[in-house]
């Protein structure tokens, strides 16, 4: 296994250029700096990674333009030829997925045993949506006596796609390829607390053939490039993945140019372990999903709803497991947790102890600081909470379970049902009936039953509530970067109707 010392010293290898260089924009397939820089530096040790060019307005202006001049020859490109340079785009991404990885450990804080993975879900992602570009326009044939209908699916335009700082290389890919899958061509706008990787994206995507203009990017804060996307009126869609009161400003900033949207934002996931569960599977995927990814993952399962008579002895198993749970440096293969994103982030999650103490909540372990430097969090388990307390409503985004017992299937069912977010929910039964009955009620996009978050990229992925408009995978997907036409070819046999005789 590669250890701490050799990551550390590739690492050091892929990232010196971008001391030198910073990291820039790259807009219609042409590197470009700007008059002010912003900083990244590492969660690990709060040290500098690269200065960023800070996109402007202007800039934003510069890739819509560059985005909209090269829509027409990529939107009438032959899908199989879409789908060819996509298929290189994955071969790039799997030939420099140990880069990505590094890269994106260390300007996140992920643990190398995730993004490992996340980089080469990347690649899947790509090939996923490569293959379905050659059928991406088809539609359907719905004959009447008179009419004979078809529909046909055409690429909206230009779209900008801004996206969050956790996993953000398999999170952009997941927007980016059925973008350009669909024939739209695309302005990014990655998160400015973790830039690097999307510049690996971007200089992959030219380096496989990819035309200049089609995948720009550009780097900045959210109120001043993000803001400039959303109203750009080149742009004819926003894919974004963020917080809720994100996309609520999203919505209103792309009010003017009526903007279509797409939005996956927060979620306070309830994962419901009811008495006659598999639980060695259970503990096994609580703790998977809640701190795997250092619990900054939309999907988390962050409430645990365990029912009353298994309660003690569930929590007496998590506590354990959670002890053992190692919180390291994010380049050693053993660390399962690393240090959350920035100093600002280690005081919220902080502070959601301090609250959950005030609340009355029982803290049955973790929430104190791991060394000196660095943002690294004990991972937290609260017992004892009501579904009235903050830290049972409101997303922590960190390595952080609350929870809640519950007597019977009803009591479960308020509980689950009771936040402002609807993403995903996890159920744990053996009594099949009551988990299909149980699904049905739960308010999420998403739920898994007897298994933690496993993604087939053919379902759909989404949330309801306050966690999102819309869905993405497979088909809906496409759906949402293109428009679907209906051509109506009468069939002579019809008689039309006389005015002015
Ligand atoms: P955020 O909303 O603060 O930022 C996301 C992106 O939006 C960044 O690129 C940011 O610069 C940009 N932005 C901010 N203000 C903007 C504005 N006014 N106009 C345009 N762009 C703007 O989110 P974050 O803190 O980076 O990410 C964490 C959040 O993302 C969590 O709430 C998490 O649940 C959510 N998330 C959801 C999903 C999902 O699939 N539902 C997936 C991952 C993350």
């Amino acid at each position: 296994m590669t250890d701490l010392a050799t990551h550390l010293t590739k690492l050091g290898t892929h990232i010196a250029r971008f001391r030198d260089t910073g990291i820039l924009n790259l807009i219609n397939g042409k590197d470009v700096s700007g008059d002010d820089w912003f900083e990244t530096r590492s969660p690990v040790d709060d040290s500098l990674i690269a200065r960023v060019a800070l996109g402007t307005a202007a800039d934003i202006d510069h890739a819509a333009r560059a985005a909209e001049a090269a829509f027409p020859a990529w939107a009438a490109l032959e899908g199989s030829k879409r789908k060819a340079i996509l298929h290189r785009i994955a071969d790039l991404i799997e030939e420099r997925a140990e880069e990505i990885a590094l890269c994106e450990c260390w300007d996140t804080g992920q643990a190398w045993r995730f993004m490992a993975k996340a980089a080469l879900r990347g690649a899947e992602n790509f090939r996923f949506f490569a293959d379905l570009a050659p059928g991406a326009r088809d539609g359907q044939s719905l004959p009447t006596a008179t009419h004979w209908n078809v529909t046909s699916r055409h690429p909206i335009g230009p779209v900008g796609v801004i996206t969050p700082w956790n996993t953000p290389f398999m999170l952009s890919t997941w927007k980016i390829a059925p973008a350009l899958a669909s024939g739209c061509t695309v302005v990014h706008k990655p998160a400015e607390l973790s830039p690097l990787t999307a510049r690996l994206l971007a200089e992959i995507c030219r380096d496989a053939g990819l035309p200049p203009g089609v995948l720009n990017l550009v780097n900045g804060m959210g109120e001043g490039a993000g803001r400039a996307l959303t109203e750009h009126p080149a742009i004819k869609a926003i894919a974004f993945v963020g917080e809720s009161r994100t996309g609520s400003m999203i919505m209103k900033q792309g009010a003017d140019t009526l903007k279509r949207v797409h939005f996956e934002l927060g979620g306070k996931n309830p994962v419901i372990v009811f008495e006659d569960a598999d639980l060695d599977r259970a503990v096994d995927a609580v703790i998977f999903m809640i701190y795997s990814l250092n619990g900054e993952r939309c999907t988390s399962s962050s409430r645990l709803l365990v029912q009353k008579s298994i309660a003690e002895a569930f929590h007496a198993r998590l506590v354990d497991r959670v002890n053992r749970i190692s919180v390291g440096h994010p380049l050693d293969p053993a660390t399962e947790i690393g240090p959350l994103i920035d100093a600002g982030h280690f005081a919220k999650v902080s502070g959601y102890v301090q609250t959950g103490l005030a609340e009355g909540a029982v803290l049955e372990t973790g929430g104190d600081r791991v060394g000196q430097a660095g943002q690294f969090l004990r991972p937290v388990l609260f017992t004892g909470a009501n579904a009235g307390m903050k830290i049972a409503q409101e997303e922590v985004f960190g390595p952080f379970l609350t929870s809640i017992t519950f007597d019977d299937e009803d009591d479960a069912l308020r509980l689950a049902n009771g936040v402002a977010y609807g993403l995903a929910g996890y159920v744990w039964t053996a009594d099949l009936a009551r988990a299909l009955r149980f699904s049905n009620r739960l308010e999420a996009g998403m739920v898994w039953v007897n298994s933690e978050n496993v993604r087939h990229l053919p379902t759909p992925f989404g949330g309801t509530k306050a966690s999102g408009i819309g869905r993405d995978g497979g088909d809906w997907s496409f759906d949402f970067y293109m428009e679907t036409k209906n051509v109506a070819l009468a069939l002579g046999t019809h008689a039309i109707q006389r005015l002015g005789v």
